[in-house]
């Protein structure tokens, strides 16, 4: 006999973030919506709007409560549970500015540890998003009407969403409004809230640490299923493994957490970026290899890379080696180096490209790793990387001395945003987070992934989930294909 333990938890997260789906298919879990907000305002807000994106409403409130649901089919139509959701969500103002604001919060209401099991593996002492509990259970473990109200008793619900229904014709709450369409084609500056909705629900549906980074302290003294995937690599202890202080430190061990799941180490190949390196292959006596940062726009580079000599480039106009004004030196076939200047990286790299370049090395200004370039209007046709200026210069040195010849390629045994054995890196901020710390992806990776702690604008999570569906999949949303688990750590105990 196990005794069931529940513990509320009453919200968890903050923030928004990023996916990958096919078309709806028929939904294999029903998430329902349990729309908490009074009459008139958030999802009943009566104003009149027109039919955007795809969204049929014509009410403001209609339009918002039309995208949770479409979200709710997205996720519905990849999760196995034969327990419905509920999700209770609100769209009332959450805190923002000018500049920033609380996109969305959402968590699990309840988690269970000990529940009886039908399926599994299920870990004893180890609590569970209510959604998953109820899944292994093969019952609802919180039956009844969805709750009368926000976060208010009998607790039936399974997850609380909430969205910042401040956003919309507000200046003082980020310049942009909310955009409803389903489509992912807001007006500049407008934040689709399908990316939102999709991010939040995805913790509601266990991706959160129950654990509080910042204490290390589990609810109850118990950690999470979550918990059992973050690996410190420093002191190869999964976090259910530590004592509180010792979480307390692994929180802030920035570079050393990662998420130690099967599913997401097998898919990250498929979708984080190979580490861009630079070989400098003549003269020997430099030869030496160095990581760079891929910039945002051009096409990708192979492992076998490209091979060509390097030059500085040279526009004759100011800083010489800019590349502000079209180049006056012959750069054809060859590798460009461009120093950072005071005109737009886009200028820089139609430049070089006219004059027939073959690739660009783009210096950065400080010695820290290069941050990528913003996107350029028209299509860039040659791979670009940046530099760090503590390259720039060894490279500078060395064409005092020419020819040089270097090789711009992509590593495949590194994955940016991952550790050497493929494990992507969790977000370990230095200063404490309760809600973002651990429950995301490090926002190294690249691209840009749904679960980052801050919302990124390139996210379509309307037809890409990236990386997470697969970590839902190690949390025991669906078991992940012919995987080895024997290769894992397992948790504690398995019960029978
Ligand atoms: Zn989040």
């Amino acid at each position: 006999m196990q005794r069931v333990a529940s513990v509320l938890l009453l919200l968890s997260l903050f923030t928004a973030g990023n996916l990958k789906f096919c078309a709806p298919v028929a939904a294999e879990v029903s998430i329902i919506i349990n729309n908490t907000d009074a009459a008139k305002v958030g999802f009943n807000d009566p104003t009149a709007v027109t039919p955007v994106g795809g969204n049929p409403g014509k009410t403001l409130g209609a339009q918002r409560l039309n995208i949770l649901r479409f979200a709710a089919d997205l996720w519905g139509s990849v999760l196995d549970s034969a327990v419905s959701i509920v999700v209770q969500s609100t769209f009332a103002a959450l805190p923002c500015d000018a500049t920033s604001a609380v996109l969305g919060a959402a968590g699990p209401i309840r988690a269970f540890a000990n529940f009886p099991a039908t399926s599994g593996p299920v870990h004893s002492q180890i609590w569970y998003p209510s959604v998953l509990a109820n899944k292994f259970a093969g019952v609802d473990l919180t039956p009844g009407p969805p709750d009368p109200g926000l976060l208010q008793p009998p607790y039936a619900d399974d997850m609380v969403a909430f969205f910042n229904g401040a956003l919309d014709g507000n200046p003082n709450c980020l310049p942009g409004n909310w955009y409803y369409g389903y489509d992912n084609n807001p007006p500049s500056g407008d934040i689709a809230l399908l990316n939102v909705v999709m991010h939040e629900f995805a913790h509601g549906l266990g991706l959160s640490a129950f654990i509080n980074p910042t204490t290390g302290e589990a609810p109850l003294g118990l950690p999470d299923i979550y918990s059992t995937y973050t690996l410190d690599t420093t002191t190869g202890k999964h976090w259910h493994e530590m004592s509180s202080g010792e979480r307390r430190a692994s929180a802030g061990n920035s570079g050393h957490v990662v998420w130690s799941g099967p599913a997401v180490i097998k898919a990250a190949p498929t979708v984080l970026a190979q580490q861009p390196e630079v070989a400098i292959v003549t003269p020997k006596a430099l030869a030496a290899t160095v990581n760079a940062t891929p910039t945002a726009f051009g096409p990708g580079l192979t492992a076998k890379g490209i091979t060509a000599p390097l030059i500085v480039a040279d526009d004759r106009s100011g800083t010489r080696s800019d590349a502000c004004t079209p180049l006056k030196n012959r750069v054809e076939g060859r590798i460009v180096l461009i120093t950072r200047g005071t005109c737009p990286v886009t200028w820089k790299v139609a430049h070089a490209e006219a004059a027939g370049a073959s690739a660009i090395l783009l210096v950065n200004a400080t010695s820290d790793l290069p941050t990528r370039q913003d996107d350029s209007d028209p299509p860039v046709t040659i791979p670009t990387l940046t530099i760090s200026d503590t390259v720039g210069v060894t490279l500078s040195i060395a064409l005092k001395h020419p020819p040089v010849v270097v090789t711009l390629r992509a590593n495949p045994r590194r994955l940016l945003g991952a550790d050497t054995q493929g494990r992507v890196y969790l977000y370990t901020p230095r200063t404490a987070e309760p809600g973002s710390a651990i429950s995301h992806w490090d926002p190294r990776v690249t691209p840009n992934l749904l679960m980052e702690p801050v919302l990124n604008a390139d996210l379509d999570a309307g037809s890409d989930t990236d990386l997470t569906y697969f970590q839902l999949q190690d949390i025991g949303w669906k078991a992940p294909e012919s995987s080895d688990s024997s290769s894992q750590k397992e948790p504690p105990t398995v019960e029978k």
